[in-house]
């Protein structure tokens, strides 16, 4: 057996150095390297004679030098190292820029192949800086060759060679990683067939086999591992039984409004799920607006009514302390006691909160990170909820759910992704989505627009102001920067307050302010004693001001299209029309194309399948998501069609075997297992 453990150093053409460069790449050992997949391939296949070269294609020749290499000065430094090569058909220039060690490299009377990129100029072929080697030894050209992806100090060839090496090591002794019904079934190809060829493909056939086995491999361990984590979780341990009479349609029919059909049965699952005795697990996803506070609400009324004590964690405080509010508000009369939570309060009210939260005095506990410090002890927590999930880490709701004895779980995320994913990303959780918004809403005009606009812009915030609205700035920066050319709240605000609106209330709002000063800026904009706030994407999240109509975003060319549609969300909450307007800068096509989606549509699923196309999968889930794996060699949004079939298969195989017990899946509890060790952290 192959031990994949072994030091990278000591592949053969390795060593220290260039040990150091691999590992900048993430390869430590041979595992690593043999997994270090291609980024694309050329297809140096088909060798051409010179006199069937086109214009503007890549090409392999086979030739003889007509000469030797003539040097030519450009300029300084700039020097044309230019060869003449023929074969039986006619002569190609070779040309490549700078290469002094060439000169004494070509031998005359011996045939070299040439892979490059051909131009004609006046009908004569020229290839430049070819890919070239003699003809017995080709290693390089004359076949499929692999491309890697950034290889930092390590030229291709380099990587190719020892990657080679790394195979001849492997080669025919890797032990099969899926089992052989697996296999079967789906027709895969077997592990050290699809490793090889992954590589080396000796065909298109070849390869595409090893592709669809290595991404189904990828994409079916991942799934594994989060499904039966799950299962781990559920059957092990026993939740909360709530209480079957203490009914949500008790608070349900006290709401100032009608619930809609897509909340009543997201709380139908959710009811169930509470009843029921595995652990509720659930994850509930829903647009900007689409009321996901209210069912968290009608959630806790169950649990406490039932008995527990409920804990509602908020990015932010002044989203906790909305919260608190609508709870408080909500919940009138009812007897059930909701206390807020966040790191600004004093001392002595904390000690005391503490106290009561201990006593069980305090039926709901709402805050931020503040509840997973270690004195916050409940007396007998029976449901947590954190909301906007994607700002909290897996390990902070590990931490706050430890606070309980297998509480149920409620997390809440505005950010829309497509289903298929969410079941990739959120595997451990069961989903519900609200995919309707409350009715009346009007839809959030949007419009993207450039410099020129600004003052029709400013002419229109004006008109809403005087009849009584509010506006939100938001710029991407806090203070001016010489280094981005991006708008700041502080020069906006000098500009709004001092020169365009001067008889208006401009206020400001940022990241860096203290707590106590950016809540009384809140407060005093929820009163509506501000007209304007400029503010950075701190008030991307939740708040609630349903007077304000407007939102301008400035350079929303910066922004995310999802973060973009969240923003947005914070206008069109009240009975008033509501506007948002893009001010971008800049003409690529890309920034064109992602005003229009923006503007195009207010659903924030539609939004997200575009952002995902225009960006990619690592870029969209780049800076803010956490806890999401990177793929080696799937990607989720080509590969969305084998997504589905794997989760099919997925739940089948755990159907049968939901711990993996059964001897034929041997394999897949090794694979879980190491999966667990590498990546999710429970
Ligand atoms: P989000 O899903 O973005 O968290 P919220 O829960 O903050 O949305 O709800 C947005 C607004 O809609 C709130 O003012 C809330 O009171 C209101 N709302 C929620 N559900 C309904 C409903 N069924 N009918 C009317 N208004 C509703
Ligand atoms: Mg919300």
């Amino acid at each position: 057996m192959v031990n994949l453990d072994k030091d990278i150093q000591y592949i053969k053409g390795v060593g220290p150095s260039r040990a150091t460069l691999l590992k900048k790449l993430g390869i430590y050992n041979l595992g690593d390297l043999i997994t270090y997949f291609p980024r694309e391939y050329e297809d140096r296949g088909k060798e051409k004679k010179i006199n069937e070269l086109i214009d503007g294609e890549e090409a392999l020749i086979s030739a003889f030098p007509v000469g030797r290499i003539n040097e030519i000065h450009i300029r300084k430094n700039l020097i044309l190292y230019k060869l003449i090569v023929r074969d039986e058909t006619g002569t190609c220039n070779i040309t490549w820029y700078n290469q002094a060690y060439l000169k004494n490299i070509f031998k005359q009377n011996t045939r070299y192949k040439f892979f490059g990129k051909i131009s004609k100029k006046y009908g004569a072929p020229e290839m430049q800086s070819p890919v070239y080697e003699t003809s017995e030894n080709s290693k390089n050209t004359g076949k499929i060759i692999p491309i890697y992806p950034l290889t930092y100090n390590l030229s291709q060839n380099i990587i190719r060679k020892i990657i080679e090496n790394g195979i001849k090591e492997v080669e025919g002794k890797l032990e099969e990683t899926l089992p052989e019904y697996i296999l079967q079934n789906y027709n895969l190809c077997d592990y050290n067939f699809a490793i090889k060829q992954i590589h080396f493909p000796d065909n298109f056939a070849n390869f595409k086999l090893a592709k669809q086995r290595l991404v189904f491999e990828e994409l079916f361990s991942m799934q594994l591992a989060l499904l039966s984590l799950k299962n781990k979780y559920e059957i092990r341990k026993t939740g909360i039984i709530f209480d079957k009479s203490a009914k949500m349609i008790d608070i349900i029919s006290k709401l100032p409004f009608k619930l809609t059909k897509a909340q009543l049965k997201v709380l139908e699952e959710i009811d169930n799920d509470m009843e029921s005795k595995k652990p509720m697990n659930r994850l509930l996803q829903g647009d900007v607006g689409s009321g996901k506070t209210v069912v968290a609400l009608v959630s806790a009324y169950k649990a406490v009514k039932s008995g527990y004590q409920v804990a509602v964690m908020a990015p932010t405080a002044i989203l906790a302390t909305q919260h608190l509010e609508t709870f408080t508000e909500l919940l009138k009369g009812t007897g059930i006691r909701c206390e807020l939570l966040i790191s600004g309060i004093t001392k002595k009210k904390k000690e005391e909160l503490l106290q009561k939260l201990k006593n069980g005095e305090i039926d709901i506990l709402i805050g931020t990170h503040a509840l997973l410090e270690e004195n916050v002890v409940f007396n007998k927590l029976g449901l947590v909820v954190t909301d906007e999930q994607h700002r909290f880490g897996v390990r902070q709701r590990t931490t706050i759910v430890e606070k309980g004895e297998n509480p149920d779980v409620l997390v809440m995320t505005a950010t829309p992704i497509p289903r298929t994913l969410a079941l990739i990303l959120y595997g451990d959780l069961d989903i519900s989505v609200i995919d309707e918004l409350p009715p009346n809403r009007k839809e959030i005009k949007t419009y993207a627009v450039t410099k020129g606009m600004e003052f029709r812009v400013n002419t229109f915030i004006s008109q809403n102001i005087e009849e009584g609205r509010q506006c939100y700035v938001v710029c991407p920066l806090v203070e001016e920067n010489e280094e981005i050319n991006a708008k700041s709240v502080m020069e906006i605000y000098e500009n709004y307050k001092n020169k365009i609106f001067p008889n208006y209330k401009v206020e400001y709002l940022h990241g860096k302010m203290k707590q106590k000063e950016k809540d009384n800026i809140m407060e005093k904009f929820k009163n509506g004693d501000i007209d304007i706030l400029i503010s950075t994407t701190v008030i991307e999240v939740g708040v609630n001001v349903p007077n304000s109509n407007i939102m301008v975003i400035e350079n929303a060319e910066r922004f995310g299209l999802a973060q973009l549609h969240q923003l947005r969300g914070r206008v069109g909450r009240g009975k008033y029309q509501s506007y948002c307007i893009l001010k971008y800068q800049g003409n690529s096509e890309i920034i064109r194309e992602r005003m229009k989606v923006i503007s195009s549509t207010n659903n924030g699923f539609i939004i997200s399948e575009k952002d995902l196309k225009l960006r990619g999968t690592g870029e969209f889930f780049g800076t803010r998501q956490h806890g999401i794996p990177e793929f080696k060699i799937a990607n989720l949004f080509e590969d969305m069609g084998t997504l589905k079939v794997i989760q099919g298969a997925v739940i089948e195989v755990l159907d049968k075997d939901p711990l993996l017990e059964k001897k034929e899946n041997i394999l897949l509890k090794k694979m879980v297992d190491k999966k667990f060790k590498n990546r999710i952290e429970i």
